[in-house]
Formats: C-alpha cells, sequence, structure tokens
C-alpha cells in the first residue's frame, strides 16, 4: 500500500463517522418482571416480558435502562452503530500506524542517503 492509498483509505474510513448523533453502548436483554401482588398475569405465574439495556462500566459496574418495546428497534440499530464506529475507529487507527511506519522508513532513508 502507497501512502496516498493509506491517506485516501483513511479519510473514506473517517467521512463513515459524520453521523454519530445516534451510537449507544451496551446489550439488549429481556427479563421477565413479576408483581408482588394485584396483578392477573402474575397471579397465573407468568409475568412481564421487559426490555433492558445492560451497560458495563469498568470495574465490573453495570447500569441497566429499562425500555419500551417500542424502543427496542431503534436501540438496536444505534448499538450496531456503536458496533460499526469501533470497527472504524479501529481500521482509521491501523492506517495511522501503516502511516507512521512509513514515514519512519522514509526518514531512515533520507538519513542514509545525504
Ligand atoms: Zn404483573
Amino acid at each position: 500500500m502507497t501512502r496516498e492509498q493509506a491517506l485516501q483509505k483513511r479519510d473514506r474510513l473517517a467521512a463513515q463517522l459524520s453521523s454519530a448523533t445516534e451510537i449507544l453502548r451496551g446489550s439488549l436483554l429481556q427479563r421477565t418482571t413479576h408483581h408482588s401482588s394485584g396483578c392477573l398475569k402474575c397471579a397465573r405465574g407468568e409475568g412481564h416480558l421487559l426490555w433492558v439495556l445492560n451497560v458495563g462500566y469498568p470495574g465490573g459496574k453495570t447500569r441497566q435502562v429499562s425500555l419500551h418495546r417500542e424502543q427496542v428497534p431503534q436501540v438496536r440499530k444505534a448499538l450496531g452503530l456503536y458496533r460499526d464506529f469501533k470497527q472504524t475507529l479501529e481500521a482509521i487507527s491501523e492506517m495511522n500506524q501503516f502511516l507512521l511506519r512509513l514515514d519512519r522508513e522514509e526518514s531512515h532513508k533520507r538519513e542514509r542517503e545525504s
């Protein structure tokens, strides 16, 4: 790969990061909740299905956000965007790493030639 190709590839990747407003980190979980009293469904042992956004933090902490069923598609999409963003950031970092190595090789070459 030439420097020009690496720069072009990096800039194309960076352009994909322009729509960062909707990203969301975490994972979707489904839980069943049970009311302790006064609910016929729960009295029958059925319970209620609940969607939860589970977000992990350093130190093993997690935060859970209850979701309305209608929010699930939107959350699923936003979680996918987060994964795409991470992959794109990683790819840009690889390109910059390549460019660093290229810069070093070229300055070595210049030193030898002068
Ligand atoms: Zn209930």
